[in-house]
């Protein structure tokens, strides 16, 4: 019997991590990336759930070791004075998104994997998914799997839902460990670190390769400001800006990836 023709919506963890089990189950799979390159530098940290590394661990011969990085300790510290609020142990492990999507990718192979392929339209016909993309091709299948994240067309063709937004900007980078004094990466190395803020909070943790990741959450409501943050040096409106887009009186308050009013610990790198 001919097994089904599956074709994957979306090639990033999830999408990739579908199209595997799949394919090892014998399907016919085949992923279709709106992207058009692999998607390198596409985020930063992730912390390892067991659903996100099982793939890995039960299928092939990468290690937790070798994809991820732990720490001992959550910390809570008060980001406006520095101090000590609170602390737990906690066994957790960090990765990073480049990492997992590697790792994903190479597990998958490259052949069925299609770059540039943006779906626009999905419909059933006949009992059969057809769907269209963006830069010519119709592909018929007997099953259609979408993966495409959280701003999902496939959601907003099959069901009408379109995203909300929840209230909250994050500004989020890695910092390089040759570019932090020895006093900081100690500080944030080997523990998951959150900074509370009177209008959002701070994250850090180690990923691997020898870096730190940050993100501020900021509790932004809409109006001007929210607006103001998310039109980009071009007057474009936009869901996400890279540090080459920030307009530049807001990249010099935020050079650090920190806030103006956090204590030194978390605003600098000396
Ligand atoms: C800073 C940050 C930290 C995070 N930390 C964690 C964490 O600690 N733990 C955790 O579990 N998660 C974390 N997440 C969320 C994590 O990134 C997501 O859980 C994960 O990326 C979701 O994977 P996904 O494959 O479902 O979707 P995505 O990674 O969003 O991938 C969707 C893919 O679909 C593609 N696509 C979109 N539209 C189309 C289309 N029309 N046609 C074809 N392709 C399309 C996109 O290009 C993309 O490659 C974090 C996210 C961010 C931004």
């Amino acid at each position: 019997m001919a097994l089904p023709r599956v074709a994957v919506v979306g090639g990033s963890i999830a999408g990739l991590t579908a199209a595997a089990l799949l394919r090892d189950a014998g399907c016919d799979v085949e992923v279709f990336e709106r992207s058009a390159a692999p998607l390198a530098g596409y985020g930063t940290g992730i912390v390892v759930q067991p659903e996100l590394v099982r793939y890995f661990l039960e299928r092939t011969a990468i290690t937790l070791e070798r994809i991820s990085v732990p720490s001992r300790s959550i910390r809570y510290f008060d980001a406006e004075d520095g101090s000590l609020v609170g602390a737990v142990n906690a066994d957790w492990r960090y990765t990073s998104y480049n990492a997992l999507y590697r790792g994903m990718l190479d597990s998958f192979g490259r052949e069925r994997y299609r770059l540039g392929h943006a779906l626009v339209a999905l419909e059933p016909v006949n009992g059969i998914a057809r769907l269209r993309f963006a830069n010519g091709p119709t592909v018929e299948c007997d099953l259609a799997v979408c993966a495409d994240g959280a701003f999902s067309t496939a959601r907003q063709l099959l069901f009408g839902i379109s995203p909300r937004y929840a209230g909250y900007v994050t500004w989020r980078g890695l910092a390089r460990r040759d570019a932090l004094s020895r006093r900081t990466w100690n500080f944030f190395n080997d523990h998951f670190t959150y900074g509370l803020l009177r209008d959002g909070h701070l994250i850090a943790y180690p990923v691997p390769e020898g870096a730190i990741n940050f993100q501020w959450y900021w509790n932004v409501p809409e109006g001007p400001e929210f607006e103001r943050i998310m039109t980009d040096r071009a007057g474009r409106g936009t869901r996400s800006r890279s540090m080459g887009t920030l307009f530049p009186a807001r990249r010099a308050t935020n050079s650090s990836g920190a806030p103006p009013v956090a204590s030194p610990s978390f605003r600098s790198s000396s």
